[in-house]
């Protein structure tokens, strides 16, 4: 029995804030674990961003709301979906994936969640546990599944290492060279292949 877990932005879906800093103008706002790896800090920075520049929730998700899943996404999780049971494990809050995840069907996602005060102000960040992609991995092990992992960034690693087999999908060149163990790919096709010679190989 085998699972894919599937990183959400930088694989499925454009990096949500940093189509937020193009709209809203602010460069601060466009950094990812691609360039600060340490999650927490990286979150923080961005509420503090958020507060100084008075933006809600409502304002972040009138943007997500324009922003659709990278081109071909949609088909390349249906064709896995076919074949494999598929799990998105993101960074990502249910508060900002909901308008993508209808665009790609309602796969199964697990992420974070967002606390938002009385004035619609996003209060603070709810990670759903520590270490989650890598936790993920180990509790469907846990389950007796097999499981492959791709995704693209810092975030995604601990995922991989945890997985049966895992991937590289678009990352960045810093990511690339500090992770060679790792096959990498930019084509849905050749991933999705990488996905079919593990099955076969764990079988
Ligand atoms: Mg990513």
């Amino acid at each position: 029995m085998q699972v894919i877990c599937l990183d959400l932005e930088g694989v499925l879906v454009p990096e949500i804030w940093i189509k937020f800093a193009e709209k809203t103008g602010i460069e601060a706002l466009k950094a990812t674990t691609r360039d600060i790896p340490d999650y927490d800090e990286l979150m923080q920075q961005r509420l503090r961003i958020l507060d100084e520049h008075n933006l809600d929730l409502a304002a972040i998700q009138e943007v997500i709301a324009t922003l659709e899943p990278m081109p071909g996404a949609k088909e390349f999780l249906e064709g896995l979906r076919e074949k494999y049971q598929v799990i998105i494990l993101s960074d990502t809050f249910y508060e900002f994936s909901k308008p993508l995840m209808k665009q790609l069907a309602w796969p199964t996602i697990f992420c974070h969640r967002l606390e938002i005060d009385d004035n619609g102000r996003v209060a603070n960040y709810v990670l759903r546990q520590k270490d989650p992609k890598r936790q993920s991995v180990k509790a469907l092990k846990s389950l007796n599944y097999t499981v492959f992992a791709a995704g693209d960034s810092y975030n995604d690693t601990t995922m991989l290492e945890e997985a049966d087999a895992g991937f590289l999908f678009r990352s960045p060149q810093n990511v690339i060279d500090e992770f060679p163990q790792y096959d990498v790919t930019t084509e849905y096709t050749e991933l999705a292949g990488f996905f079919d010679k593990a099955a076969l190989t764990f079988e």
